[in-house]
C-alpha cells in the first residue's frame, strides 16, 4: 500500500461523520474563557478550555499582542538565532526565569518545540530517556527524536522507575521524563519520590509543566508546589494554557539553556514566536503575578465540578486540577456522550485513543460564571441516565 492508498483505507473520522457524531474542528465564532459561539450559533457553557486564568481574551493582553503586532510586525520571519528575536524574547525570559525561581529560560515558539528541544537537544544515541506511560505526546516524540534508549515506566510509579533505573546504573546517560500535571486525568505528578530517585541514580528530571505552569501555587507551578524547584534541574511550559498565548520555554541552569540556545534544533531551524504572542505571553506572566485570585478561583472552579459530578454518579479518577476527566466507557459511548451534552449547551473535549482511553475531558477556567457552572452542571444532570448507562473501562 503506498502511503497515499493508506488515507483512502482511513475511514474512522468518515464513520463518526456520516453518523453525525463527529466531534473535532469545530468553528468557534467569539468565545471567552466562561462560554464560546459555536458556527452555528448556539451559545455554550465551555467546560473544555485551557484558557485556565481566562487571560487569551484580556483586554491587556489582547492590547499588548496588538500593539507588538504594530509596533515589530506580524512575525519575525526568522529564527531567534539568525534575525527573529525581539528584546520581547529577552525579556520574556528573564521575567520567566525569576517568577519560576530557575536560573535562566529559553523562549522556543511552541511547546511541543520547547520540549523538543530539551530533549533532543541533551540526549542521543547511548543514553536513554526514561517516560511515565501517561507522558504528553510531544515528550514521547522528543525522545523518539533523540535516538536516544526509550524506557517506559509505570504512570506516577516511583518504585517501577527506581528498578529499571538500578538496572542501568552507572552505565548510560539517563533523563527521566515526566508531566507535572497529566493533561488527560488532571493528576500530579509524585514529584518528591521522583526527585529522591533520580538524585540516587544520577538522572537528569525534566518536568514538562504545561498544564501546572501559570496555575499552582499561584502559578509557579508544579516543582514550587511541592517545594522542589531547585531540585528539578528542567521544566518546560507552553504559553498556550494559563498564558492565553502561543509558545513554550524550557528552565534551567544557565550554562543547559546556553548549550540549548546553540544546539537546539526547534529553536535555531524554525521561526521565533510572533512578536504579538511574545507580548501575550509577558503581559499574561505580569497579570497573574499580580491577581493571584486567578489561581485561587481556577481549583476553586474545578473543585466544585468535581464534587458536583461525582454527586451525580460520574467518576472522575484522580484528578486534582483544574481537568476533570469523566468516565464514559468505549469510542461511540464518548461520542454519544460529546452531542448528547453539546444538546444540552454544554462543550467538553471527547477523547479517543489513542490520546487516551476513552473519555469525556472537562476542564475550568478562572473566569465561568456560578451561573456558568450551574448550567453545566444542569447539562450533566439532564444526561446523566443515558451517560452512566454506557459501559465504563471498556
Ligand atoms: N505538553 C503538554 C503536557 C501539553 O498538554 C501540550 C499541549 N497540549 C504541550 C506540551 C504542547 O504545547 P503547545 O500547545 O505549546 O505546543
Amino acid at each position: 500500500m503506498s502511503v497515499i492508498e493508506k488515507c483512502t483505507s482511513y475511514t474512522r473520522a468518515r464513520e463518526a461523520k456520516a453518523a453525525g457524531l463527529y466531534p473535532y474542528f469545530l468553528n468557534f465564532d467569539g468565545r471567552d474563557a466562561g462560554s464560546a459561539r459555536m458556527a452555528d450559533g448556539r451559545e455554550v457553557v465551555m467546560c473544555g478550555s485551557n484558557d485556565y486564568l481566562g487571560l487569551s481574551t484580556d483586554p491587556r493582553v489582547v492590547e499588548a499582542a496588538a500593539r507588538a503586532a504594530h509596533r515589530h510586525g506580524a512575525g519575525c520571519t526568522g529564527s531567534r538565532f539568525l534575525n527573529g528575536n525581539l528584546e520581547l524574547h529577552d525579556q520574556l525570559e528573564r521575567e520567566l526565569a525569576q517568577f519560576f525561581g530557575k536560573p535562566a529560560a529559553l523562549v522556543l515558539t511552541t511547546g511541543y518545540q520547547a520540549n523538543l528541544g530539551a530533549i533532543a537537544g541533551l540526549c542521543g544515541p547511548g543514553d536513554i530517556v526514561f517516560l511515565d506511560k501517561e507522558a504528553h505526546a510531544s515528550l514521547i516524540d522528543a525522545a523518539r527524536l533523540s535516538r536516544a534508549r526509550i524506557q517506559w515506566f509505570a504512570h506516577n510509579d516511583a518504585a517501577d522507575l527506581e528498578t529499571k533505573l538500578a538496572r542501568v546504573a552507572g552505565g548510560a546517560d539517563c533523563m527521566v521524563v515526566v508531566d507535572g500535571v497529566y493533561s488527560m486525568e488532571g493528576d500530579l505528578c509524585p514529584l518528591p519520590e521522583l526527585v529522591d530517585v533520580c538524585e540516587k541514580y544520577g538522572a537528569t528530571l525534566l518536568v514538562d509543566d504545561a498544564h501546572g505552569g501559570g496555575v499552582l501555587d499561584k502559578g509557579r507551578g508544579t516543582a514550587s508546589h511541592f517545594a522542589l524547584t531547585d531540585r528539578v534541574p528542567l521544566i518546560t511550559l507552553t504559553f498556550s494554557k494559563a498564558f492565553g498565548s502561543i509558545g513554550g520555554a524550557v528552565l534551567g541552569d544557565e550554562e543547559v539553556i546556553d548549550f540549548l540556545r546553540h544546539n537546539a534544533r526547534s529553536l535555531m531551524f524554525s521561526a521565533s514566536a510572533s512578536p504579538s504572542n511574545t507580548a501575550a505571553a509577558l503581559e499574561s506572566l505580569r497579570i497573574l503575578q499580580n491577581e493571584p485570585w486567578r489561581c485561587s478561583t481556577v481549583a476553586d472552579n474545578a473543585d466544585f465540578m468535581r464534587r458536583e459530578l461525582t454527586e451525580l454518579g460520574y467518576e472522575v479518577g484522580d484528578s486534582r486540577t483544574p481537568i476533570v476527566p469523566v468516565a464514559t466507557g468505549d469510542d461511540i459511548s464518548t461520542l454519544l456522550a460529546w452531542n448528547l451534552l453539546i444538546e444540552q449547551g454544554v462543550y467538553v473535549n471527547a477523547v479517543l485513543p489513542p490520546a487516551a482511553s476513552p473519555r469525556l475531558r472537562t476542564s475550568y477556567t478562572a473566569v465561568q460564571t456560578e451561573e456558568q457552572l450551574a448550567r453545566a452542571v444542569e447539562g450533566f444532570r439532564a444526561v446523566r441516565d443515558r451517560i452512566l448507562r454506557v459501559p465504563v473501562g471498556a
